[in-house]
């Protein structure tokens, strides 16, 4: 057996891995590198298996529009997928020449199989809970003798809305596991404490009358966000205040969540409609919002659509205040000059930026400890480590080496198994 790394070595973006035995070759997860080059990636796989539906775990799906795939995921990835794969349509047709059109973007979604388990020529295949965003999966998979595990992104604690991934229902001492490494040299901060943390933040801000900016993804991360500030002016922990959310991808994913309560937790099932907020309003344009407002909303890098413009309009006052909650900012976001240096430009004009720019990363990833904790529990024989810069893979490396042999691959690079 081989396994090739297709992208996501030693990097953040661009995933896709492929394995091939003698009878059958499979793609894990089909990922754009949202910056540089697009890569062409192969297309002769005999199945895709996408864990979840962020853009650089799907994005070069369009690519096998063509070409009859099998896809297999589960059924909000491929709605959500879907939905990301047609707003790129639509931001590359109006940028210029695109292969692709919409009709491409909806033949991904007809030759999707929403399955937790397939059967291919001599290969056996497990999706399970992996708890980085809804619907995200685990690959397990089993050919010439062999298990394989594929954690794609994962979180092992629990959030306010997604239950963590369970370790122990996982195989144990695969004879591979390849793990993702995006915080593999980081430990965070007890998610409640950083929760208390973007609290006492809003909490001043709106003290000062001040606006909030949160930029965020309009996948599962603005949903969260949306519930947890919904949920506090319920409790009386936040005062009233407005609220919003600006993006229609966005509104429409929360009808996907209310109408998939299963994904969730316990205390998100037993309410009605979960999504459908009691304190926070959706916004189609800038112009309807009052101010003093905490506004959530895309791009979640700050480099475009709504969040770039409240960024401009609000970056100069010191009462306002900005609050990233990724971790991860592309070199070219206008978020990170603000936040490092005080100042973003855009094309020739400079803004000073005197609001409060604070990360807290309140981030769907499992952090340094978790991914040890993986390891031990699994014990695997080889563990390949992808989707993290080489940093953090090096650091993770020297947690678990002394466990299991690890592999920290180049781009293109196989490994025999
Ligand atoms: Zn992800």
């Amino acid at each position: 057996m081989e396994i090739k790394v297709l992208g996501g070595a030693r990097e953040v973006g661009g995933s896709c891995l492929s394995v091939e035995t003698d009878s059958c070759k499979i793609a894990l997860d089909y990922g754009i590198k949202l910056d540089g080059e697009p890569k062409k990636l192969p297309t002769d796989f005999d199945a895709v298996i996408i864990s979840h539906a962020h853009l650089d775990h799907t994005g070069s799906l369009l690519n096998l529009s063509k070409h009859n795939p099998t896809i297999v995921g589960a059924g909000i990835t491929r709605d959500v997928t879907v939905d990301l794969l047609h707003d790129m349509v639509k931001i590359q047709t109006e940028k210029g020449n695109f292969d692709y059109n919409d009709q491409h973007a909806e033949r991904i979604g007809q030759c999707w199989w929403v399955r937790d388990a397939i059967a291919l020529s001599g290969m056996k295949v497990n999706l399970q809970h992996a708890g980085h965003v809804a619907g995200a999966k685990i690959t397990c998979l089993e050919a010439e003798g062999k298990k394989i595990v594929y954690t794609g992104d994962i979180c092992t604690h629990d959030t306010e809305i997604l239950k963590g991934c369970k370790v122990e229902t996982l195989p144990k001492k695969p004879d591979v596991l390849i793990t993702e490494s995006t915080y593999g040299g980081k430990v965070r901060a007890p998610r409640q404490q950083l929760l208390d943390e973007f609290m006492e933040d809003l909490l001043k801000t709106m003290d000062n009358k001040g606006n909030v900016l949160i930029p965020t993804f309009a996948f599962h991360r603005s949903q969260e966000m949306a519930k947890r500030i919904d949920t506090a002016i319920a409790n009386g922990y936040l005062p009233r205040y407005n609220v919003y959310t600006i993006s229609n991808l966005a509104h429409k994913i929360n009808d996907y969540y209310n109408q998939n309560k299963q994904l969730f937790t316990k205390e998100i099932r037993r309410q009605k409609s979960p999504f459908k907020y009691k304190h926070v309003k959706h916004l189609y344009r800038i112009a309807q919002i009052e101010e003093p407002a905490i506004v959530i909303c895309t791009s979640g890098f700050g480099h475009a659509g709504a969040s770039l413009q409240l960024l401009k309009d609000w970056a100069d006052n010191e009462r306002n205040s900005v609050i990233l909650t990724s971790g991860y900012l592309p070199p070219d976001s206008p978020l990170k000059t603000a936040k490092e240096e005080k100042f973003f430009k855009i094309e020739e004009d400079t803004y000073d930026v005197k609001a409060l720019v604070k990360q807290i990363e309140l981030s769907g990833h499992a952090d340094q400890n978790e991914l040890v904790e993986i390891v031990n529990k699994l014990k695997p024989t080889r563990t390949i480590l992808v989707h993290g810069d080489i940093e953090q893979a090096e650091l993770l490396s020297e947690r678990i080496g002394e466990m299991t042999d690890v592999c920290i691959p180049q781009q293109d690079e196989t490994i025999d198994i």
